[in-house]
């Protein structure tokens, strides 16, 4: 995730592909023609041809095989709180923590984010803060450009938002600050320090991951995948006062 250059190697074909203006089979043939033909190495091919013919195909049969009532029966982290005032008004000047800013005012921008900024920067965000995730499935469909119905309940309710307790994906995307560190160019430029888990420049992404696990320890405690996270979580001597501070903070 890179500060100036929001497409970076995406191909943005969501769009024409969602109003039915191009045919998936479309793009793999196009894709498949680039390697014969020599322009294209076999890495990227795979890469493509399964991102459309995998995933693409999985969550279009996904939305019939998990049926209309997935979205409004799934809740399983209890996550009620209202989204964050700044995702209605896509403002990303309304927070302060610059990785989602940059992601919100680009949403403002254009409707759309590439996959890693849409799970794990407001997706992150919206499970840690535990937003009600029929809102966030609401906002998505509104605000992206892409946004359809059938694409959203398996990667907001379930890949990103946990919210069925496992059908979709085997744990729950969360990170803290340190992942984010490392995969933006964000972090230097922020009022927010991605070490700090306490204190007035406490990252929001740092300390809100550990008050997330903290609330959601009974529910993912059976989580294989959530052993390590959980003993971690377990062994912060401040563990009382980020959870204190995180249910207090008003600055994001
Ligand atoms: C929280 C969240 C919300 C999302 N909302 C949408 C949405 O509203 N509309 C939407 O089409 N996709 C959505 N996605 C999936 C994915 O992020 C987008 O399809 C992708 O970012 C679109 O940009 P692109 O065309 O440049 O994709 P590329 O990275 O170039 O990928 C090529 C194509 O693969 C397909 N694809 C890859 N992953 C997925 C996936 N998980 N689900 C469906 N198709 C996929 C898309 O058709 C995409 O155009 C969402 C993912 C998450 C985690
Ligand atoms: S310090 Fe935290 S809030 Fe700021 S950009 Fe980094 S991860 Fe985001």
């Amino acid at each position: 995730m890179l500060t100036d250059d929001p497409v970076m190697a995406h191909s943005r074909l969501s769009v024409p592909m969602n109003l039915g203006l191009l045919h998936p089979m479309e793009v793999v043939e196009a894709v498949l023609d680039a390697y014969r033909s020599g322009d294209a190495p076999i890495a990227s091919v795979e890469g493509m041809v399964r991102q459309v013919m995998g995933w693409r195909e999985w969550v279009w049969h996904l939305y019939w095989h998990l049926g209309p009532d997935y979205t409004s029966s799934n809740n399983h982290l209890g996550a009620t709180e209202p989204l964050h005032e700044a995702y209605w008004e896509l403002d990303g000047e309304a927070v302060e923590a610059a990785c989602l800013s940059h992601a919100l005012e680009q949403v403002g921008a254009t409707g759309w984010l590439h996959h890693i900024q849409r799970l794990m920067v407001v997706g992150n965000f919206s499970l840690q803060r535990g937003h009600d995730p029929q809102a966030l499935t609401r906002w998505f469909t509104d605000a992206f450009v892409d946004g359809t119905e059938w694409v959203m309940p398996a990667n907001v309710v379930g890949m990103s938002q946990h919210a069925d307790g496992g059908i979709v994906a085997t744990k729950p995307y969360a990170a803290g600050g340190a992942y984010l560190s490392r995969m933006t160019d964000h972090c230097g430029g922020c009022v927010f320090d991605p070490r700090k888990r306490l204190g007035d420049d406490a990252c929001p992404f740092t300390a809100g991951y550990w008050a997330f696990l903290h609330r959601v320890e009974d529910k993912v405690s059976g989580n294989h995948r959530m052993g390590r996270p959980l003993a971690s979580m377990r062994r912060l001597k401040d563990l009382e006062d980020v959870v204190l501070q995180e249910r207090e903070r008003s600055r994001f």
